[in-house]
């Protein structure tokens, strides 16, 4: 018998990436396009049914039972619509209906990324095996989502977990979710390399000013450098620690550009840990980087719609419109 498929896509601020993904996880074809973030509504969709059409175009098509997608958030599930902060021009955009307009009527299921990652790092990644925990993408921004009770848990509008807008400094700067002294305003990866450039740290002949430089200093001593990685960690402890506090995670799984850090960032993250993750029930709980790598949000928008076995997925299938 020959497996069923899932298409998958993966929507964010520069790309918009599909894949047929079957059963196992396994990605079977790709299909890209930039995502042309600056235009109009219309065009961006343009490049996401473009995408779709290249996918569409495959003999393997005819097997394909559904659409997942996993998008740059804020997402709302509920309503089927996206408005991620980084493609100004969708608002409440109707992404469900298009798309399942585009894919000719087959069911389609929408999660915030954060949450298509945690899906990807529970079937196949470091979250396996775990019917509790929290994965993080430390990144440009910072995203999360949960696994409760062996289950993904998107909550009604497919965004629970986002912990980088918990506040750990609750007098802290403005971020620009509205709110003060968020996890992402201290952990992300811009954070990271502006924290070191005012504490004086400066690039290399190559002028590389990111957050991957600022940890390569950090890992050959750099005081600087080093100290915005501690910082950082210490920020996405508060964070983990309180959600393990919460709703008794066993497990964080960390993954994102920044979590290539290595223990630059996870050393410090798990002493830190130790400090805020005080109560007995949280205290066996352990940090990983994450496995799924640069795969997860393909594999995390099939995993969200198939609900294969161990991977929980809950996102559920929108019939919208
Ligand atoms: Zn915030």
């Amino acid at each position: 018998m020959q497996t069923q498929l899932v298409a998958a896509l993966d929507i964010g601020g520069t790309k918009i990436a599909g894949a047929l993904v079957d059963g196992r996880g396994r990605i079977r074809l790709r299909a890209q396009r930039a995502t042309p973030a600056r235009e109009d509504g219309e065009t961006v969709m343009r490049a996401v049914a473009e995408v779709l059409a290249e996918l569409a175009a495959a003999p393997q098509w005819s097997r394909v039972s559904a659409v997942g997608i996993g998008s740059a958030g804020p997402v709302d599930a509920s309503a089927g619509t996206v408005s991620p902060v980084n493609v100004p021009a969708w608002r409440d955009f109707p992404l469900v209906a298009r798309v399942r307009r585009a894919a000719g009527g087959l069911p389609v299921g929408l999660v915030g990324d954060g949450v298509a990652m945690t899906a990807a790092e529970h079937w196949q990644g470091a979250a396996r095996g775990h019917d509790n925990a929290l994965c993080l993408v430390v990144s440009t921004g910072v995203g999360g989502g949960l696994v409760l009770g062996g289950r993904i848990h998107p909550g009604p509008t497919g965004n629970a977990g986002h912990i980088g807008h918990i506040s750990v400094d609750f007098d802290g700067e403005p971020c620009p979710c509205g709110g003060r002294g968020c996890v992402e305003g201290i952990a992300s990866g811009p954070n990271i390399a502006r924290r070191a450039l005012d504490g004086g740290w400066r690039p290399g002949p190559d002028g590389d000013a990111s957050a991957a430089a600022v940890a390569a200093a950090a890992r050959a001593g750099h005081p600087v450098a080093r100290a915005s990685f501690e910082r950082a960690a210490q920020a996405l402890a508060a964070g983990i620690a309180a959600t393990a506090v919460l709703v008794e995670i066993d497990i964080a799984v960390v993954g994102g550009g920044v979590a290539g850090a290595g223990d630059v960032l996870f050393a410090p993250l798990r002493r830190s840990l130790c400090d805020y993750a005080t109560l007995s029930f949280v205290r066996r709980l352990t940090v990983v980087p994450a496995l799924t790598g640069t795969d997860a949000g393909l594999v995390g928008a099939a995993a969200a719609v198939v609900a294969p076995t161990g991977a929980g997925g809950a996102a559920g299938i929108a019939d919208a419109v």
